[in-house]
């Protein structure tokens, strides 16, 4: 019998399984979608039919709207698409955010039936995380990885370590009376260091418009961070002097900003691993946090799952598949539409119309943010 087609291939629409009936992480109209987390250039309202992680579920409600039919699965739980079962596996990246592992069983040479297995990570990290479920690793043939951070360079230290240095900076700041304003995405990355934080402190942090009714959302999950309080920029009685502001990363350079003369600026992500990224970002402080796996916990991920097959969808794939093929890995780099800056210009999108309305009015030019 001739090779089968592939279980799982790009297409224009997304990553579909035709022996299933359905598309993974969807850009374009489907009938029946699997996602696999809540980040915008993940998830989309362009399917019929969507099936995510129960704790995704009211994530997704929130970005894709109320009119959206959303399913959600349980992890583990075995679903049957055409000819194929299905299952959500958490990949420890934000909340409810789900590896989705396909099997179906295929018929060998010699007409006897055998089972295949791929799995896709959606996007992925090794590292705990208070704010979401861990990774769980998942075995399969074909594995189907995200390559965000796919360089030797990428390399995270604990969570709580790089807490520790937030911790420090705004104990720092409160010293010299300026508030800390730290950006870092709106969904996930602002959540997790409000649970990393609890460790040292109490004491509430103020939240941008775009991140606070999504931390609402993991608070209602029952994710343990410290207290909040929504920015009313309307208000003028709030000293933010000493302060932590969690604001997303679209709110940095805005007319949003004028509301914390003096604010000393920190950046969340595993791009501040490198260290013009800082600089040339205009921010005062790089802390090196991020919600995907670092290189060792790529390459580590890949061989425990013991897949024969390596495909990459978005980020470094370029470098990563070069070097599995020198391990004589049967890799390559499929075409997707995934962002390996990991949703960071459609969340600025999202994000600075969610405040514009509140920004005070103002003639003055845009406040310079970017240092030589
Ligand atoms: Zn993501
Ligand atoms: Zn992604």
């Amino acid at each position: 019998m001739a090779r089968p087609v592939p279980l799982i291939e790009a297409t224009d629409r997304g990553l579909a399984c035709a022996a299933g009936g359905f598309t993974i992480d969807p850009w374009k109209p489907v009938d029946v979608s699997l996602v696999t987390h809540a980040h915008a250039d993940h998830a989309r309202p362009v399917a019929k039919v969507t099936y995510a992680a129960h704790s995704s579920i009211p994530l997704l409600r929130k970005r894709l709207g109320p009119d959206l039919e959303l399913r959600g699965v349980d992890w583990g739980e075995p679903l049957a698409f055409g000819d194929t079962t299905v299952s959500f596996h958490p990949a420890g990246h934000v909340l409810g955010s789900a590896q989705i592992r396909v099997e179906r069983l295929v018929d060998g040479p010699n007409g006897e039936r055998a089972g295949e297995t791929w799995v896709f990570t959606g996007d992925f990290k090794r590292d705990p995380d208070p704010s979401c479920e861990p990774f769980e690793l998942v075995t399969c043939d074909t594995f189907i990885t995200e390559a965000t951070f796919a360089l030797p360079v990428y390399r995270w230290q604990p969570g709580e370590v790089v807490a520790r240095e937030i911790f420090d900076w705004w104990q720092l700041m409160k010293t010299s009376e300026r508030p800390a304003v730290l950006f870092g995405y709106s969904l996930g990355k602002a959540q997790r260091v409000l649970a990393e934080l609890v460790r040292f402190t109490d004491e509430p942090v103020y939240l941008h418009g775009a991140v606070y009714p999504l931390t609402e959302l993991y608070r209602e999950a029952g994710i343990h961070m410290l207290p909040t309080l929504p920015i009313d920029l309307a208000d003028r009685k709030v000293d933010y002097r000493g302060r932590l502001i969690v604001a997303p990363p679209g709110a940095s350079g805005s007319t949003w900003m004028r509301r914390f003369p003096n604010a000393s600026t920190g950046f969340c992500s595993g791009w501040m691993r490198v260290r013009g990224n800082r600089r040339r970002r205009g921010y005062d402080r790089g802390f090196v946090l991020s919600d995907h796996a670092d290189w060792p916990g790529l390459l580590r991920t890949i061989e425990q799952t013991g897949a024969t097959r390596v495909l990459t969808t978005h980020g470094q794939s370029a470098s990563l598949v070069r070097l599995l093929r020198e391990r004589g890995v049967d890799a390559a780099e499929l075409t997707t539409r995934y962002s390996a800056d990991d949703s960071e210009a459609d969340d600025a999108a999202q994000d600075a119309a969610a405040d514009t309305v509140t920004a005070p009015p103002s003639a003055d030019a845009p406040d310079q943010t970017v240092q030589p």
